[in-house]
């Protein structure tokens, strides 16, 4: 089943207004120059840059999401921004669950549905991040573990329209180390299982599931050919168009 490949970029707390616009403007101008791309582009900035960056992508084939979003549509939460918000700027994503988030402020798998679940509720498409430790690798505790993410954080409502699943090898994460495409196959097709059981065999053939660890354009092409991988969640090589585009251009 053809699943259109998902370049996405996560930012994390990096740019600022100059080189930040100066990037998505960039990739705008790419993709238009591109045509019928072969891929569906995203970038995923902090929170200051959402607006404008949506602003500079409007009208363009480059999707706009946040990093995070709140489980609640408005309410007393100091620092926070809900899907609604992402929503009323232009953005049509939202990265749940990432591992720095899980990590950083202890987000479980049932707060990371929730944040699933308003990003749905909001007309988002939530990607949901899951991903073992080096030690959980070590304990051969990989597919266990993967399962549990993927089960425990999979709203009842997801559909391939809207969820996409990453996976990220924590240990893979910013670390220059990537995982081998057997080791990201090998995940990527129990995670395609798990989904049959869960969803179904349409929803699961249709659901997108992404590679996230250190992709950058010299692995790429290996990595998003393999049958389960059907794109990547890009960070550090997101940063700068060149690296981003040689990325993209890395698609069977
Ligand atoms: C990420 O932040 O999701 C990520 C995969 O980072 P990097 O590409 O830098 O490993």
């Amino acid at each position: 089943m053809a699943r259109r490949i998902l370049i996405a970029g996560n930012w994390k707390m990096n740019k600022v207004q100059s080189d930040g616009l100066a990037l998505v403007e960039d990739l705008v101008g790419r993709v238009k120059g591109e045509g019928a791309a072969k891929f569906d582009m995203l970038v995923c900035p902090p929170f200051t840059l959402v607006s404008k960056a949506c602003e500079a992508a409007a009208g363009s084939a480059v999707a706009v999401g946040g990093q995070d979003c709140h489980m609640n549509e408005k309410g007393a939460h100091t620092g926070d921004t809900s899907a609604w918000m992402l929503a009323d700027l232009g953005c049509s994503y939202a990265i749940v669950g990432h591992s720095e988030r899980r990590t950083d402020h202890a987000e479980t798998n049932e707060q990371v549905r929730a944040k699933a679940e308003a990003a749905h509720a909001a007309g988002l498409i939530a990607i949901i991040c899951i991903g073992e430790t080096l030690a959980e690798r070590e304990a051969g505790r990989t597919i266990e573990v993967n399962r549990t993410q993927l089960l425990g954080s999979l709203p009842d409502g997801a559909t391939a329209d809207n969820t996409v699943i990453a996976y990220e090898p924590v240990w893979a994460i910013g670390t220059g180390v990537v995982a081998t495409p057997d080791q990201a196959q090998e995940v990527h097709a129990m995670l395609r299982a798990e989904l049959v059981s869960a969803k179904g065999q349409g929803t699961a053939d249709a659901m997108r599931i992404l590679y996230g660890g250190s992709m950058n354009p010299k692995n790429a092409a290996e990595l998003l050919a393999l049958p389960d991988v059907d794109g990547g969640l890009i960070g550090g090589a997101s940063l700068k168009a060149d690296d981003f585009w040689a990325v993209a251009q890395g698609c069977p």
